[in-house]
C-alpha cells in the first residue's frame, strides 16, 4: 500500500478511518512459520483481542491460524469466522466457572490460570482435557540480567504452587494435555524469554499426557525507527533446538504454541484522520483531528508512541506539531513532532495502528467509532461500516421521564 492508496480510500469512505493491509498480516504469519520450521509441529493462535473484526479472522483462518481468545464472546467470533472449535483456545483471567464450562460445551480447548476453579472444574468435568497456565515469574531486568518479577501478577499459576497443582491433578484424576505462559511483557532479550521457557519445561516434565506447549506471546514489533524488536529468528532457532530436546526427553512429539497478536496485525494497520484546526497558541501549534481517545487510546492510556505523517502534504516543510484531538479531555497523540507542514484539511496517518486500536474504541463523547477497511489484492473493502447516530441510542432505553411536581423543589 501506498500514500496514494491510503488517500483514495479515506476519500470514498471518510475520516477517521482504519485500513489493514492484508498482505502485511500474510508476510508476518509466513515470518512466524519460518522461524519454527524446525519444530515436528508449530501452532500460531492469533490473539482476537488485538484485533478482532471478523474479515480478519477469516482471513487468519485461511492463513491456517488458530486463534487464542479471552472471553466467550471472542470463542462465538471465532466460530462466526468458520473456525472449528478445536483451532480455538481460551485463556481468560478471572471468568466464572459458568463461563468456563460454557465454553467447554463449544468444544473448545480450556486454559485454566488459578487453582480453585481448577479444582472445580477438574472435579466434575474430569474428562474435559485442560491445559494450564504457569506463572514463570521471570522478566527482563535490564538489559541483560534475567529478574524474578512480578510476583504480584494476576495471570497464571505461580510456579511456587506446583505442589498443589499436582495434588488437584491427581485428586480429580483430570487429564492436562498442555502447558501455557504468557507474561505479557515484550520479549527483548531472547535469553530472558529461553529462561522462562525452561520453567516451563520443567513444569511439563510432571504431566504424562501432554500435547502441546504453549509458550504465549510478547513478541515486539518496531514502533518508530531504531525501536528494538524481538529477533523472531533468533529466537526460532533457539528455542526450536531446546524444544525439540524436550520432546526427545519427554518421548513424544509436542506441538510448540504460540498466540501473538501485536507480532501479526500491529504494522498492517494505518489510522487514518483529518485536520480539522490548526491552532497556533504561544509556545506551541496543535494540529487537532476529527477523532480523540475514543478512537485510538494507546498514546494516552500506555504512552504509546505511533509515528504520524501528513499524508496530503509528505513533501512539505518539516515543523512541529502537537497532534491532539476534539475529545473534551487531554488527548494528546504526540507533543512536538516534526511533521510535514499541516493544513486544515489534511490527512494524518498513524503507523501501527493495527493491534490494540479499534478493538480498544469507545463512544465517549457520544461520538461514533470509525469504519475499517481491509486492503485485499490490490482493492479496498469495507469490513465494518462507521456507526451512525441510531448506534448511540441502540441499546438506550428512553422512559417518560415525568417528575411528580411536589417532588420538584423550586427556591
Ligand atoms: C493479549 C494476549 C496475547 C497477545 O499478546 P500480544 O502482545 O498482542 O502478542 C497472547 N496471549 C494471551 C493470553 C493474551 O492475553
Amino acid at each position: 500500500m501506498d500514500r496514494r492508496d491510503l488517500l483514495n480510500i479515506v476519500e470514498e469512505y471518510g475520516s477517521p478511518l482504519y485500513v489493514y493491509d492484508a498482505e502485511a498480516i500474510k508476510n508476518q504469519y509466513i515470518r512466524l512459520q519460518h522461524a519454527f520450521s524446525d519444530v515436528p509441529s508449530l501452532k500460531v493462535n492469533y490473539a482476537v483481542k488485538a484485533l478482532s473484526n471478523i474479515s480478519i479472522l477469516k482471513l487468519m483462518n485461511q492463513l491456517g491460524a488458530g486463534l487464542d481468545t479471552v472471553s466467550i464472546q471472542e470463542v462465538k467470533l471465532g466460530l462466526a469466522a468458520g473456525f472449528n472449535a478445536e483451532r480455538i483456545i481460551y485463556t481468560p483471567n478471572g471468568v466464572s466457572l459458568k463461563e468456563i464450562e460454557d465454553v467447554a460445551t463449544l468444544g473448545t480447548q480450556i486454559n485454566i490460570d488459578n487453582l480453585s476453579i481448577l479444582e472445580q472444574f477438574g472435579s466434575k468435568h474430569p474428562d474435559i482435557p485442560v491445559c494450564i497456565r504457569i506463572n514463570p515469574h521471570v522478566m527482563a531486568g535490564g538489559n541483560t540480567n534475567i529478574s524474578v518479577g512480578h510476583i504480584d501478577s494476576k495471570f497464571g499459576i505461580s510456579i511456587h504452587q506446583i505442589p498443589h497443582l499436582l495434588r488437584i491433578v491427581e485428586n480429580t484424576g483430570m487429564n492436562i494435555n498442555g502447558i501455557h505462559m504468557h507474561t505479557g511483557s515484550d520479549i527483548l532479550d531472547i535469553d530472558v524469554f529461553l529462561h522462562a521457557s525452561e520453567i516451563l519445561f520443567e513444569t511439563a516434565k510432571n504431566f504424562k499426557g501432554l500435547e502441546f506447549i504453549d509458550f504465549g506471546s510478547g513478541f515486539k514489533v518496531p514502533y518508530k525507527t531504531g525501536d528494538i524488536e524481538t529477533n523472531i529468528e533468533e529466537l526460532g532457532e533457539k528455542l526450536s533446538g531446546r524444544f525439540n530436546e524436550f520432546c526427545t526427553a519427554y518421548g513424544k512429539d509436542l506441538t510448540l504454541a504460540f498466540e501473538p497478536g501485536k507480532f501479526l496485525v500491529s504494522e498492517s494497520g494505518y489510522f487514518l484522520a483529518s485536520v480539522n484546526v490548526v491552532k497556533q497558541t504561544t509556545s506551541t501549534v496543535f494540529a487537532q483531528i476529527d477523532s480523540g481517545f475514543n478512537h485510538l487510546i494507546r498514546p494516552m492510556f500506555y504512552g504509546s508512541h505511533h509515528e504520524i505523517e501528513n499524508i496530503s502534504n509528505p513533501k512539505g516543510r518539516e515543523r512541529f506539531y502537537t497532534v491532539v484531538g476534539y475529545i473534551c479531555e487531554t488527548d494528546t497523540f504526540g507533543s512536538n513532532r516534526r511533521i510535514s507542514e499541516i493544513s486544515e484539511g489534511d490527512i494524518l496517518c498513524f503507523k501501527n495502528a493495527g493491534a490494540y486500536c479499534f478493538s480498544m474504541a469507545s463512544n465517549y463523547n457520544s461520538r461514533y467509532r470509525p469504519a475499517e477497511v481491509l486492503w485485499l489484492n490490490q482493492k479496498a473493502h469495507l469490513i465494518r461500516k462507521r456507526e451512525n447516530f441510531e448506534d448511540i441510542l441502540h441499546n438506550q432505553v428512553d422512559v417518560d421521564v415525568q417528575l411528580e411536581r411536589e417532588h420538584i423543589s423550586v427556591q
